[in-house]
């Protein structure tokens, strides 16, 4: 029998763990940290302890307390007793938080599926942040493959999505295909990725679609701009003859490659340097390695300088700095520079950054782009916060910004295509929604087994 189980991205975007057995073959597709993760219980600073593995988890049902699936040393301190595997094998499907974030609980015994690409990022994580994604047994793929695993098979297919190396699924059971969406976008600089994967997903006439339907929603009113759009507004800035003496600043989210580039393309286009974040030029000193990502080497390319905050010593010696910030220090471009040559230069500022302005007092009208989701500057407490600062040093909003997820009008599309028996909608806050878009669509009730 072939049975379904939804841990994780119930009823909320992100935080997908989805059981899929087939027999005695047991995985899952993917295993996320949601968004939410906690919130009731924990925030700010007050966060489940590092050294308690999943105990200040388990306290308030963060995850699923499940025999056979997490590591030893993370259960040493819960009730819940370690056992040999039962699961054979994780996929996932990009390096989002909230498809991988979980990983580090999970037993190292049990093998992870995952795109060349994304364990790249998995790596670049790991080596700059906190982050812990414990040892696996990896086996990395590229689109095209056909992957098997006990009684399934599992073909991964690229789509676009706002972090390189993103994979939808077709997977081969014994009762036949489902389709496992990942996140992904149609309106993107790769769509035609996204195409294919629609393509081959209909080919097999699935008896199962688990959908992502992040923007399945009654008021997606947000501004959803095409990554074109996004580049020619940030050239039209960069070409706006009142910011030609005046510093750009940007921010973005960290991994959206497809954003880095036009962010670099801009600057490059009107003489300008770009000047990213230690973390950024890590990541792209892992990218370069994957030549179908086209990024700039942060080493070799003159177009690109390096922000040191500065810390310890307060005067950027190099032992204030982590090893992996290191290799960029020939590359630093200190706010004093900004200052003395502000229409030369495009600077990276992230959210917990602002304090830079301080130094940096750029001229009143300086434009800073946002260039991520209006979500985050809506809803929350942060959102007054960035206001704040860009009026308090009389910055120029400018908000431009491609979500990374299909819009509703053209997922009912590709659902129409696809024309799966069943769809099971996650990464949603509104699954009920989708009823409206296929006569089958079963809203999944978080722990419950569905067969197919
Ligand atoms: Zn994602």
């Amino acid at each position: 029998m072939v049975g379904l189980r939804f841990l994780g991205g119930v009823g909320e975007v992100g935080g997908n763990k989805i059981l899929l057995e087939d027999g005695d073959t047991r995985v899952w597709l993917d295993f996320g940290k949601s968004f939410t993760c906690g919130a009731d219980y924990y925030t700010g600073y007050l966060a489940p302890r590092g050294i308690t593995g999943l105990k200040d988890y388990f306290e308030f049902d963060l995850l699923p307390k499940v025999e056979g699936l997490y590591a030893e040393e993370m259960l040493g301190e819960t009730e819940l007793k370690y056992g040999e595997p039962k699961f054979d094998g994780i996929i996932i499907s990009h390096a989002h938080g909230d498809h991988v974030g979980h990983l580090g609980f999970v037993d190292p015994k049990i093998p992870v599926y995952t795109g060349a690409g994304t364990k790249l990022f998995m790596e670049a994580s790991e080596e700059t942040s906190q982050n812990r994604l414990g040892e696996h047994a990896y086996h990395t793929f590229r689109t095209g493959a056909r992957i098997s695993i006990g009684a399934i098979d599992v073909c991964p297919i690229h789509v676009d999505h706002s972090i390189p190396g993103a994979y939808g699924f077709v997977i081969y059971t014994s009762e036949g295909a489902i389709i496992y969406t990942g996140d992904m976008r149609t309106h993107g600089p790769k769509a035609d990725m996204t195409e294919e994967f629609i393509e081959a997903a209909a080919e097999v006439k699935p008896r199962a679609m688990i959908t992502e339907g992040t923007r399945v929603a009654p008021d997606d009113h947000r501004q959803n701009l095409s990554e074109q759009q996004v580049a020619a507004g940030i050239a039209r800035v960069c070409g706006d003859p009142h910011h030609k003496k005046r510093l750009i600043i940007y921010t973005h989210g960290p991994r959206d490659m497809d954003r880095l580039r036009n962010f670099y393309a801009a600057a490059t286009g009107c003489d300008r340097k770009i000047v990213v974040a230690p973390k950024t030029a890590h990541l792209l000193t892992k990218l370069i390695h994957d030549e179908h990502l086209d990024l700039p080497d942060p080493i070799k390319d003159d177009g690109i300088a390096v922000y040191y905050r500065r810390k310890k010593s307060g005067s950027y010696d190099e032992s204030d700095y982590f090893r992996w910030e290191r290799p960029f220090l020939d590359k630093m471009i200190t706010p004093a520079e900004l200052k003395r040559e502000p229409g030369a230069y495009m600077v990276n500022i992230d959210f917990t950054g602002l304090t830079e302005l301080i130094d940096l007092r750029p001229e009143r009208g300086t434009p800073f782009i946002y260039s991520m989701s209006e979500h985050f500057s809506e809803d929350e407490a942060e959102g007054t916060v960035l206001k704040n600062w860009i009026s308090h040093f009389g910055l120029e909003h400018v908000q431009l910004h491609a979500s990374g997820h299909i819009s509703r009008g053209e997922l009912a599309e590709a659902i129409e295509r696809i024309r799966p028996k069943k769809v099971f909608p996650v990464h949603t806050e509104h699954p009920e929604m989708f009823k409206r878009m296929h006569d089958n669509a079963v809203p999944p009730v978080k722990g419950k087994g569905y067969a197919l």
